[in-house]
Order: C-alpha cells, then structure tokens, then sequence
C-alpha cells in the first residue's frame, strides 16, 4: 500500500490489525507531513520493530522522481515522475520573490483534448491517487525544507483535469489541509478546471475555502468549441450559469483562465464579448501568452494586443491580469506538460 494514499484514520486502523498503539499514526502523520520522511528509517521515534513492519507493508516508492530540468533563468524546476506501472507525470515548482508555487498533476494525460495543451494531445491513460497527488507535493516541500524553504502555494493545473477525478483531488487537498500535518491553508490552494459544470455545482455545496479558477479561453460557443471539445457538452452559458451559483453560494472570487492567442482570442471583440459577459461577477481574468505546445500551430499574443485586451476588459468593469510566461524554455509552462522523458 502506497502511504500517501491513507489519511490518519487509516493509517490508526491498519496500526490496530498490527496490534500496535493507535497513538503511534500520528507519529507517522508527522513524519510524512511535517518532517517530510521518505523512507521507514528514518521514524527515529518509532520501535525498529513497527520501522521493519511498515518497510515490508507501506511503500514509499511509488512515484520515483526520475529527472528534472532547471529553467535557464533558474527559477523553475520541471520534475518527471515515475509511478509504480511506468506512466510518467510532471510537476513544476516556481519561484517568485517569496513564493514557491507548486503546479501539480492529477492524471496521466488528459481526456479535455484542448488542442493547445501537449497534455490534452496525449490523451488519457489514468487517474492518480490521491496518494500520486500528494506525493508530488511532499517531493518538494522535502526538497524546499533542505533550503530552508516551504511551499507557499499549490495550483492543480498541471497534467489532466482535477474535476475528471473529483474524489482523489479532494481527498489530496483534505490531507494538504490537515492541521496535524501539514497544515497548509486551503486558500493558498487552488484547482483549475475546464468547465465540468456537474463537478463546479457539486464543489460549490461543498463550500471548501480552496479557490476556483475555470480555463474559458473563448468569449463565444464556436470559439470555445473549436479549442476546448468540452464546450460541446457544456456551452459558455451554463458554464457562467453554475460560476455564478458558485459565487453567490461561497462569496468567493471566481478566476477564468485565459491562454492569448494571436489573432484568434486576444481580438479587441473576444475582449468585448468577455467583458460583457463577466460583468457584475465577482471574478478576474488570468491571460497569459500561449506557450507553445508542438501539435498546435497557433501563435503567442503581442505584448501590445495583450495590454489592449486587458484596457478592453478593465473598461468593462473586469479586473485582468496578464501573467509572465514562466518556464517555457523547458517545456514547463502552462500548456506544456506531456509526461515523457526529456
Ligand atoms: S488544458 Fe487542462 S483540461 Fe485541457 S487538455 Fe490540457 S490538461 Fe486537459
């Protein structure tokens, strides 16, 4: 059994069919999550005994890291990951300033097929684990405690669509979120999603505090349509229908997602368009110049359609940021992920 795929009931539960004390899963909560270990040994607190035990039953090697590739500026590191049946996975650490912002996977390629993600081009092999999931984080919350550094922030925006596999993304957020672990605030995490609409109305019930962002990169249906296959299931209306409910159920801020492309969505009229349809939500747009993936042949915006578009937006009342490209001379930025070795 993979560890990182039980939460602390489990882990009691399994110690009681082993005949040891209950109180000794939370020695082994805080060793994984507060203290990072990454093998049974180093429970220097735990009785050799249960140390023997937990080699022989719990693994810790299900996701071997396998290379990574440091960003020429050295601000972003890409680590490939091996899992247990050679499927390989991606995930990236960016450093700004103070922040050390983790963008992590979900599934093994992708079943959304927008055509300009190398992810969603490879289509879908499987789901992670929750345990796969959280094992990407503890990978660099280890590698970042050894600078005498933490992890201030986590995006599900890397390989596959975190709404495509709902309960493990929440169970992995559940354990990040753990105050007798490793405590990270949910607000300081968020899940990125393409639009499942059922998905968006269920996580608005649920009322966690994590923050939404919905990838909407096209202001009309055949726009939408011809990038995202999603929008065929899902039109922009009942996208925007279910992320107003979320916003008038939780009160929180709503962000969209939007990957500029020369001529086809950075136009003065996709920004008009947007702007008349987000107004008076409480949300604010992400743009950021589309990095190139090899199976899609569209173009980065211009620094000076960027600035435009945003104007455009702003003047409609609808806050925009354009983002820095960040990591794309190693395959790294959003987009980019496609899980095989480089
Ligand atoms: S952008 Fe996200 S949802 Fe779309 S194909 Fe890529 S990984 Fe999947």
């Amino acid at each position: 059994m993979f560890i990182y795929n039980l939460d602390l009931p489990e882990i009691e539960k399994t110690l009681i069919t082993w005949g040891e004390p209950s109180y000794r899963a939370l020695q082994i909560w805080q060793g994984l999550y507060q203290n990072f270990h990454n093998s049974a040994s180093q429970f220097s607190n735990l009785p050799k005994s249960l140390r023997e035990k937990m080699t022989l039953e719990l693994g810790f090697s299900g996701m071997e890291p396998v290379r990574f590739l440091d960003s020429s500026d050295g601000q972003t590191r890409k680590t490939l990951f091996k899992l247990h049946d050679d499927h390989l996975v991606e995930t990236v650490l960016m450093r700004y300033n103070k922040r050390r912002t983790l963008c992590i996977s979900t599934q093994v390629g992708c079943a959304m097929g927008c055509v300009f993600c190398a992810t969603g081009q490879m289509g879908f092999k499987r789901n992670l684990t929750s345990g796969e999931i959280v094992a990407q984080v503890m990978y660099y919350a280890r590698l970042l405690q050894a600078e005498g550094q933490a992890v201030t922030n986590i995006v599900v925006m890397g390989m596959g669509e975190p709404f495509h596999n709902y309960d493990n993304t929440m169970a992995a957020s559940d354990r990040f979120n753990n105050s007798e672990g490793f405590n990270f605030g949910a607000r300081r995490f968020t899940i990125s999603t393409v639009g499942l609409v059922p998905m968006i109305k269920r996580f608005s019930n649920e009322k966690r505090q994590v923050n939404l962002a919905i990838s909407l990169h096209a202001a009309d249906d055949d726009l939408r349509l011809s990038m995202m296959p999603v929008n065929k299931r899902y039109n922009i209306d009942e996208l925007l229908d279910a992320c107003r409910e979320y916003v008038e159920k939780t009160g929180r801020r709503i962000t969209f997602e939007w990957a500029l492309i020369n001529g086809v969505n950075d136009t003065p009229e996709q920004a008009r368009k947007l702007g008349m349809r987000l107004k008076g939500l409480l949300c604010h747009v992400n743009a950021i110049p589309l990095n190139p993936t090899k199976g899609y042949e569209g173009k980065s915006t211009t620094h000076e359609r960027a600035i435009k578009f945003k104007e455009i937006l702003e003047k409609a009342g609808v806050p925009c940021t354009i983002r820095i490209r960040r990591g794309i001379d190693i395959q790294a930025g959003c987009g980019q992920l496609a899980g095989r070795s480089f």
